[in-house]
């Protein structure tokens, strides 16, 4: 069989190519005889892999010096933890924006260690946008401002590092990182799990302050303490060697293919086929506030539910695949990474409205 258009949220498609080089190095990595896989995380060989795959990515995302990258486990998931573990330093409370699923994952995480204040909230018209910057009740003593900068559920973006004052912004970037450019100086911390736009799953990146770090709340295991994974170059314990050395590839193909302002050109053309087909149409229709429309994860819903068994039946047999709904908001999502071909994109708007012709 032939590789589908997979639109999965999570973990998702890899683009072929580095899947290809992957494959072509999988037992002898550039002639050392060995796997990647295979290779001692102190060995000159592996520590070349990621001291080069920090470097791309310093490179694609302008990271300036006095942030250090980290390469760790765990997912975003533990970084709901991580963040109010080392960023509290001796405040009693921080604020959160709650514009989905993710942001109320991250805020009742947070609640175990600290007070949280929601500075603004979407769940009233079902997380269908995300609160403007104007509307937000920042509390002066916040230890840090954390936003979700893409609802990979919900599909609902910022666009832009909305301006904290003195408290440092934190965003959970874990489903639009690599997907445009973003101003790094702006933030204290970024963290992403990577099996949506970097690599497999297994391996969560941190970009972070190096001024926040060092104050750890008491406790801390030495595994979520920021500094001293820090000081250790991600290298405390065994990294996830072969997840990083994926991503490195990945960074090499984004910096192949022009870097972030390409990939944003490419990834604006591709969400701009699906949001138009949906504009276009009475039969589908889209749940998100325009201005927050994601570029990466796109919901839609079909008008007559009863039908939506029958439109992914159709999909798969057109080798598209994993375009169901996340379930705590149904209809469809189809999400579209870096590694999404616009054919792909295309394929899924032509077979919608095909579909809306012998259906509507
Ligand atoms: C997928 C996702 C998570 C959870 O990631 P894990 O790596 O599974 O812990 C958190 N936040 C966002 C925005 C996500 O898309």
């Amino acid at each position: 069989m032939d590789r589908v258009f997979n639109f999965s949220a999570g973990p998702a498609a890899l683009p072929l190519e580095v899947l290809q080089q992957a494959q072509a190095e999988l037992t002898n990595w550039h002639g050392s005889g060995m796997s990647v896989m295979e290779m001692s995380h102190r060995g000159k060989e592996y520590m070349s892999i990621q001291a080069e795959a920090e470097a791309d990515l310093r490179e694609l995302m302008g990271i300036p010096a006095g942030y250090k990258v980290l390469f760790l486990q765990g997912g975003a998931s533990l970084q709901f933890a991580m963040t109010p573990m080392n960023l509290l330093r001796g405040k009693a409370s921080a604020d959160y924006l709650n514009t989905g699923e993710w942001s109320k994952k991250a805020i009742k995480e947070a609640k175990k260690y600290g007070a949280v204040n929601v500075v603004a909230s979407s769940e009233d018209r079902n997380f269908s946008y995300a609160p403007p910057r104007a509307q937000w009740k920042l509390d002066p003593d916040a230890a840090y401002v954390h936003i979700t900068q893409n609802e990979t559920i919900g599909g609902v973006e910022i666009f832009g590092a909305p301006d904290t004052g003195n408290a440092p912004l934190v965003a959970d970037m874990s489903s639009m990182i690599l997907s445009r450019p973003v101003d790094v100086s702006r933030y204290g911390l970024i963290y992403a799990g990577a099996q949506k736009n970097i690599g497999p799953a297994g391996l969560t990146i941190v970009i972070a302050r190096e001024d926040l770090l060092g104050q750890p709340v008491a406790g801390t295991p030495t595994m979520m303490d920021y500094k001293i994974l820090a000081d250790n170059d991600s290298m405390y314990n065994t990294p996830p060697t072969y997840a990083v050395y994926i991503a490195g590839l990945v960074f090499k193909m984004l910096k192949a293919r022009g870097g972030l302002a390409a990939m944003e050109k490419v990834n604006r053309a591709k969400a701009q086929i699906l949001y138009d087909a949906l504009d276009a149409s009475s039969f589908f229709g889209s749940p998100v506030a325009k201005e927050n429309r994601s570029l990466m994860n796109i919901p839609f819903t079909l008008k007559n539910p009863e039908l939506d068994e029958e439109f992914l039946k159709g999909a798969k047999a057109r080798g598209m695949i994993q375009l169901k709904g996340h379930r705590s908001v149904g209809g469809m999502r189809a999400s579209i990474y870096n590694a999404m071909p616009i054919e792909g994109v295309r394929a899924l708007a032509d077979y919608m409205k095909e579909f809306e012709k012998t259906k509507a």
